[in-house]
């Protein structure tokens, strides 16, 4: 993108000359952990003086260290998911631009007697259509061009039927159908005037809170995203060079640290909580061949910790529906469902160098088990959070070249620098 049409999307105004004083919004932009995400993958084609490039060809701020730009993992495939349409948080705008580039957009749809099963996705400015194949069979957004015969570098929908709610209380994150079997989408913003109904209240969850308490009192200094980005590379980068035994050593360390961690907030001790697993829509994957685990943490701020969130661009209306506390056995056992998620969430956030071999390890115990069973072996590290692990994790996915990573994401500048 260049910082032209970042300032075209960000002021809504076309003619962006003379748009200097938006320059600190911009830099503002650039510290942001999204922004920040963006720059170092180059997002950002520089056109305005306070970026400049050094003899290499790499972006820097003017006076300062110059960033380096990776590609983005082979083995790590992002789907946009769409927020809806016809409301002010709607990403209508990233999802055609990633269509029109050839990925893959997911989408929810309003389900129910006499709404047809949805074949396209319109956008209503310019007519241009594109294909909706069923995203409810099986969790495998990475293969959705071949799997429907659907040429290369042809944006398609994975559509999502509403699941858990009702179409009145999901509001505008479940698109329409309209009686011709098409979603039409890019409707103004103050289209879609029905506000989703605000959830039950939660009876009180004594088991989170607990944790989320003990959480806040031992909470380490300064921005979690960064702590993250530092324990989680720092700790993959080691495994590339030590030594097997070295290796086994510091992974039986995380591991105990885990369990001490759950043990001292109520855990039983005979148990380990796995780090990483599946769920209901992860194991739809199983039948096509594709053995899938994943990290739950709490999504958005439920982790309690204060200026954390793991899902930057989150919206009311997702936030409204999100799976990690709406759906299966959040349902059933909110309590014990969400405390695992904060568990895991502040465990990353707190003990990153531990909560990468303790990912790890059980990546590496998926892959044989995915092997003996003759399947491929995937891992969703964001089922429900959104963070950029290309950044934070970049070696994670070189050492482990024989796993499908695949996640869905909000933040388009995650999604545009990938592979399709
Ligand atoms: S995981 Fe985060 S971004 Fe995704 S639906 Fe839930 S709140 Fe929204």
């Amino acid at each position: 993108m260049r910082f032209s049409e970042y300032l075209v999307e960000s002021t809504h105004q076309d003619d962006v000359h003379g748009l200097g004083q938006y320059t600190s919004q911009f830099l503002q932009h650039l510290s942001s952990p999204v922004g920040a995400h963006e720059h170092d993958h180059g997002i950002f084609e520089w056109t305005h003086p306070a970026l400049e490039k050094d003899d290499g060809g790499k972006l820097k701020l003017k006076g300062e260290t110059s960033v380096s730009a990776p590609s983005h993992p082979e083995n790590y495939h992002l789907t946009l998911s769409h927020t809806g349409t016809g409301h002010a948080e709607s990403n209508d705008h990233h999802v055609i631009n990633a269509l029109n580039a050839g990925h893959v957009v997911a989408m929810v749809y309003q389900r129910g007697k006499g709404i047809p099963h949805p074949t396209h996705v319109e956008d209503i400015k310019t007519g241009k259509r594109w294909r909706l194949t069923n995203g409810d069979d099986d969790d495998n957004t990475f293969d959705r061009h071949a799997k429907h015969g659907i040429p290369k570098g042809e944006g398609v929908v994975s559509g999502l039927k509403l699941k858990g709610v009702s179409n009145e209380r999901a509001g505008a994150f479940a698109n329409q159908v309209d009686p011709d079997g098409i979603i039409r989408i890019n409707k103004p913003a103050d289209t879609y005037t029905h506000a989703p109904a605000a959830p039950k209240e939660k009876k009180h969850l004594p088991k989170t809170q607990a944790i989320i308490d003990k959480g806040e009192a031992e909470r380490p200094e300064g921005n979690l995203h960064q702590r993250i980005h530092h324990g989680l590379s720092k700790a993959f980068g080691e495994m590339q060079t030590d030594s097997p035994e070295v290796h086994a050593a510091k992974t039986k360390e995380s591991l105990k640290a885990w369990h001490e961690f759950t043990k001292a907030r109520g855990y039983s001790s005979k148990s380990r909580l796995d780090f990483m697993g599946s769920n209901g829509k992860t194991e739809k994957s199983t039948g096509e061949g594709v053995k899938t685990i994943g990290v739950g943490l709490a999504p958005h701020s439920l982790s309690g910790l204060d200026h954390f969130d793991v899902c930057p661009r989150s919206s009311t209306e997702c936030r409204a529906n999100c799976l990690g506390t709406e759906a299966g056995g959040n349902k059933q056992y909110p309590d014990s469902s969400l405390a695992g998620k904060v568990l895991r969430t502040h465990f990353m956030a707190f003990h990153p160098e531990h909560a990468a071999r303790v990912m790890d390890h059980e990546i590496t115990k998926h892959k044989e088990k995915a092997k003996k069973e003759g399947m491929i072996a995937g891992v969703r590290l964001n089922i429900t959070s959104d963070m950029p692990y290309e950044k934070y994790a970049r070696p994670m996915f070189d050492r482990h070249k024989d796993v499908q990573f695949y996640d869905y994401s909000k933040i388009h500048g995650r999604v545009m620098g990938q592979n399709k």
